[in-house]
């Protein structure tokens, strides 16, 4: 294939800009931003379920109370029936078994009011710990916030870079023969970069040294030949640094 030389050197600043868009499109899989959010989202997930647990036990412990207060309740009532009963009666065999129940029920309702204050107890500290677990989520879900929002700001900024060496492309890729833009396109598509500077006996896309053969070639060839580099295809541009 034949091309104006000029037509040629544009080539180079096309790949200069295909190689910035590349960079660009590695950056965005690869930003930092992502395991920092990955990060925190973890984070954020076990907060999430440490507070759960704790909520839970701050449940159990609540319907603990509950359940014991029923009791006080319950022998609280039985209680005032005994003394009804003890005042309505005229059976010494019954006074003597309601005062006999009486001492019972009143031994069983300190039994449950020292339960109940050792429940209560660990129900104040189980909110305490709720509370620091609600903060911590907070925490975490600020900082995942943020990671987000750096995201994001990261990802902004690499789409006005890519909006912008698109327009330039869009400009260089307009003043190229079609014919060589399809054959620079192909390669680009093939094995990544189109076209390399032809410099110090090396192709400039792949970094490899050209053997005898292929630099005599390179030298007896025209102006407007379209040279291509052996080893990886991209098209040699020869220029007056070429070293030819
Ligand atoms: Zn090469």
């Amino acid at each position: 294939m034949k091309a104006d030389p000029a037509a040629q050197q544009r080539l180079l600043e096309l790949a200069k800009v295909d190689a910035e868009l590349n960079r660009i499109n590695h950056r965005r899989r690869t930003l930092p931003e992502l395991e920092r959010i990955g990060d925190a989202e973890r984070e954020a997930r076990e907060k999430r379920d440490a507070m759960v647990a704790a909520q839970t036990a701050l449940d159990d412990l609540q319907r603990e109370v509950e359940r014991l207060e029923n009791e006080v309740d319950q022998v609280r009532a039985r209680q005032r029936r005994d003394r009804e009963m003890m005042d309505s009666t005229g059976s010494s065999k019954q006074l003597e078994d309601l005062q006999h129940e009486l001492e019972t029920l009143s031994r069983r309702e300190a039994a449950l009011e020292e339960d109940m204050l050792e429940v209560m107890e660990r129900r104040e500290a189980q909110e305490t710990d709720l509370s620091h677990s609600r903060k911590a989520v907070e925490t975490a879900d600020s900082r995942l916030e943020d990671a987000r929002h750096q995201r994001d700001q990261a990802l902004a900024d690499l789409d006005s870079d890519e909006a912008k060496r698109l327009a330039e492309r869009e400009s260089l890729v307009a003043g190229l023969p079609e014919d060589l833009l399809n054959l620079y396109e192909r390669i680009r598509n093939q094995r990544g970069t189109g076209a390399g500077h032809f410099q110090g006996g090396r192709c400039g896309a792949c970094r490899l040294e050209v053997d005898r053969a292929a630099l005599a070639a390179i030298r007896d060839a025209a102006r407007d030949d379209v040279v291509r580099c052996e080893e990886c295809g991209a098209i040699m541009v020869r220029t007056k640094d070429s070293g030819l």
